[in-house]
């Protein structure tokens, strides 16, 4: 790791640090005088060399990669023009190149639905039919991820955010790697931040741990409510394990009227 990428690291472990105080008093975000001389030492710090966290893109605006993102989008009251938010990140993802999936991607999948969403689900990775056409879960899993929206939590489809822990195809559609993951974590982490939704669903073992921060198995830890900064977060089966194994529907359906009572919505008996 290049001494750059180093200080980049630090200042986000930092902020996470402080972050994580916040219980026992430590304000964040930090004042703003703080914010500036952080938001200085990234921005000197950039461009990071290649294959790192926060790598930035060829031609990429340093002011606009990952760590001036946080800054910019750090876990406050709503945020006042998630639009804005989102597109920003958007912007700063560009045409990326910061880890090797970039290679055999077509679409980078950013993610879709309501800038200002109550409600946000988190997958894996886009499989082919996301990949073809730059939308997060528009194949089989998708349609019934619909439907779980559209018929369990009768809300519509538009009107919560969808997004995966990676933005680019892997290869045969194996599992996200670590390295991936951390490069694109950055990103997930600014949408939710911009988003601020009510409450975030983890689909499956990679939505779910990400959220949660967590190795347990998805087994085990669905249908707890759990927390990403301070938001309310439900972990449950992936929609495409539910296409394999349909008797755990069941199971989904109950962590659902767990997602209605924590929007603070009818939940059906
Ligand atoms: N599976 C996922 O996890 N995400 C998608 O977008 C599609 C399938």
């Amino acid at each position: 790791m290049s001494e750059k990428d180093e200080i980049l690291a630090d200042l986000a472990a930092y902020g996470r640090l402080l972050q994580s105080l916040t219980p026992v008093g430590v304000p964040w975000p930090p004042p703003a005088s703080v914010v500036d001389v952080i938001g200085a030492a990234a921005r000197d710090a950039m461009p990071p060399a290649a294959g790192s966290l926060a790598t930035a893109a060829p031609g990429a605006d340093p002011k606009r990669e990952p760590a001036a993102l946080l800054l910019a989008t750090a876990p406050t009251a709503a945020n006042a023009d998630p639009a804005a938010a989102l597109a920003a990140v958007r912007d700063t993802i560009g045409d990326c190149r910061r880890c090797k999936l970039s290679g055999g991607r077509k679409t980078i999948v950013f993610g879709q639905g309501h800038a200002g969403a109550e409600l946000m689900f988190v997958g894996e990775a886009p499989g082919a039919d996301e990949d073809e056409q730059g939308l997060a879960f528009v194949g089989r899993a998708g349609q019934l991820l619909t439907d779980i929206i559209e018929k369990g939590l009768r809300m519509k489809r538009a009107d919560v955010f969808i997004a995966n822990v990676i933005k680019c195809r892997p290869p045969q559609n194996r599992n996200p790697e670590p390295d991936e993951i951390l490069s694109c974590q950055p990103f997930l982490e600014a949408q939710i931040r911009a988003i601020r939704p009510k409450v975030l669903v983890g689909l499956g073992k990679f939505g779910a741990q990400w959220l949660l921060k967590t190795a347990e198995p998805i087994t085990r830890m669905r249908g707890r409510i759990g927390s990403y900064e301070g938001i309310a977060v439900m972990p449950t089966y992936h929609p495409a394990y539910l296409l394999r194994n349909p008797a755990a529907k069941k199971d989904v359906w109950e962590d659902m009227k767990q997602v209605l009572s924590l929007l603070g919505r009818p939940v059906p008996q």
